[in-house]
């Protein structure tokens, strides 16, 4: 085995610096600490670089993604369709309603909802989630126009797609809503945060009013000098409104997402091209014609031209001091939802197939040259070592 890197190569870290800690700082010695001016400011830096109407800015993409099945009136025994190809966040929040998550396999390619299986599964649906899954975006225009057909609204679980560019136009604007999220392994962070982008004032009010118990004024209103002490509850909402301090860090980070991103693609490439010449590897697909965010790099293993398993190949990773994870369990293999809807993995074989040869490779701004090219090392001798 070639000799590890000196140190483990973690498989995320936020790019945090001086402005941060700065911006950070001159929020505490304010003394608004809570949701204020900063968030606002926060929030319309955030809707002008998307293009969004409104931004509503939360404590968690899953508030987001929460909010907006409430602002679209979600209740018992209706139906979302979904991807299985994901993390808990995106159907647990249809669970929140008593409601039902229906699952559509994905695309063979992108891992991503697969549209030509959409159709017959939103019969009765009141919205889909697509995920745009690595930050590559999926197919919007055709499960658009398939959930229009249905009268059912999109919900976009943009998680992984800041920034992600579809043609020309960045994720935010293109749907009913738009969630995103801030938390630390994102492309962007305020350690934990989410954001709502809408076009829709209705949706954005509701949702406004519900990220802070249903009550309809801001807090910081109401406290202000020249605020009121009055208020009213018009419904029994939540709490999920972000703080200050959180929107300190998400205007630095937000002023750096294009130079973060510009980094990982660049770190893409070195991948892309160091793996070409291996038979053993899938490298992830793209189109050329979009913006990936690469959120994720997501390798896929050739199972049947290796000696190993996916495991045994993140355990090989580690060994070599490089930090690796996989992306996802899909839903319906866990626990919860075979026990509820008696799902079998098969039930959605290509997400079933694909997670098991999927290795995500570290992927973030702060790696230099030196990691990415340990990265590269240790997955060629990995492969070297264990073909067949
Ligand atoms: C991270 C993630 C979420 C949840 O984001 P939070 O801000 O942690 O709530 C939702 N969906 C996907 C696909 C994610 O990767």
């Amino acid at each position: 085995m070639t000799p590890p890197r000196a140190s483990f190569l973690p498989f995320a870290l936020p790019d945090v610096g001086d402005e941060e800690a700065r911006e950070v700082t001159e929020v505490l010695r304010s003394g608004w600490v809570t949701t204020g001016p900063k968030v606002r400011e926060f929030e319309q830096q955030f809707a002008a670089y998307v293009g969004a109407r409104h931004a509503v800015a939360v404590n968690s993409c899953t508030a987001a993604l929460h909010l907006a099945l409430e602002a679209i009136g979600l209740g018992p025994g209706d139906r979302v369709v979904t991807t299985p190809y994901t993390f808990a966040a995106t159907a647990e929040v249809i669970r929140y309603f008593q409601a039902t998550p229906v699952f559509v396999d994905v695309e063979p390619t992108t891992l991503n909802l697969d549209p030509a299986r959409l159709d017959a599964a939103m019969a009765g649906a009141k919205a889909v989630i697509p995920v745009h899954v690595a930050g590559e975006p999926c197919r919007l225009a055709e499960i658009q126009a398939i959930a229009a057909r249905h009268g059912a609204k999109v919900i976009e679980d943009a998680a992984h797609a800041l920034p992600t560019r579809l043609g020309g136009r960045l994720i935010g604007a293109l749907s009913d809503v738009t969630c995103f999220s801030f938390y630390a392994t994102k492309s962007m962070t305020t350690g934990e945060g989410g954001m709502l982008c809408t076009d829709d004032d209705a949706v954005a009010d509701r949702c406004r009013i519900m990220s802070l118990h249903g009550i309809s004024r801001d807090a910081w209103k109401r406290y202000m000098a020249d605020g009121s002490w009055y208020y009213e509850i018009v419904a029994p909402g939540y709490k999920y409104n972000l703080t200050d301090l959180a929107a300190a860090l998400g205007v630095v980070q937000l002023r750096k997402v294009d130079a973060m991103w510009a980094r990982r693609r660049d770190i893409a490439r070195r991948y892309h091209d160091a793996f070409a010449g291996l038979a053993e590897l899938e490298r992830p697909h793209f189109d050329p014609a979009h913006q990936h965010a690469w959120h994720l790099y997501m390798l896929r293993l050739h199972l049947d031209r290796l000696g190993l398993d996916r495991a045994a190949f993140v355990t090989e990773l580690k060994r070599r001091n490089i930090g690796a994870s996989v992306h996802f369990i899909p839903l319906h293999l866990h626990p919860y939802y075979r026990e509820t809807y008696g799902y079998r993995p098969e039930d959605f074989p290509v997400a079933w197939r694909e997670y098991q040869r999927e290795v995500s490779l570290p992927i973030y701004s702060r790696m230099t040259d030196a990691d990415v090219d340990d990265v590269i090392a240790a997955v060629t001798a990995i492969v070297a070592e264990h073909r067949r």
